[in-house]
C-alpha cells in the first residue's frame, strides 16, 4: 500500500508496510516525514483551505478507506473509535 504514496515509497518494507512501523508504533515518530505529521501538514499546506477539524476528518476518512481496502478489521475499529471520540462522525 505504501507504494501508492510517492512520498513514502522508499519507506515500504517490500510488503506494503512502512519499515519504521514497529509493534504498531512509528519508530521514528519525532523525525517522521512531514507527510506523516497531520498537524504539520495542516499548518504548512491546508490551513487556508479548511478548518482543522475538517482536515482531520478527511485524513481519518482516507485512513478508514485505505484500511478497508488493504488493512485489517482491528484498524478499522480503532479508526472509527477515534473518530467517535473526536466527535468527527
Ligand atoms: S508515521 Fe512512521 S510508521 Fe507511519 S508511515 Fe510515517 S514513518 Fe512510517
Amino acid at each position: 500500500m505504501l507504494k501508492l504514496i510517492p512520498a513514502l515509497s522508499d519507506y515500504d518494507d517490500g510488503n506494503g508496510v512502512c519499515r519504521y512501523l514497529k509493534n504498531n508504533l512509528c519508530d521514528i515518530y519525532k523525525d517522521r516525514p512531514l507527510i506523516c505529521n497531520v498537524e504539520a501538514m495542516y499548518t504548512a499546506f491546508f490551513k487556508d483551505a479548511m478548518d482543522e477539524d475538517t482536515f482531520i476528518r478527511e485524513n481519518l476518512n482516507a485512513c478508514l478507506k485505505l484500511s478497508k481496502q488493504f488493512g485489517d478489521k482491528k484498524n478499522q475499529h480503532r479508526l472509527k473509535q477515534l473518530m467517535l471520540r473526536k466527535d468527527l462522525i
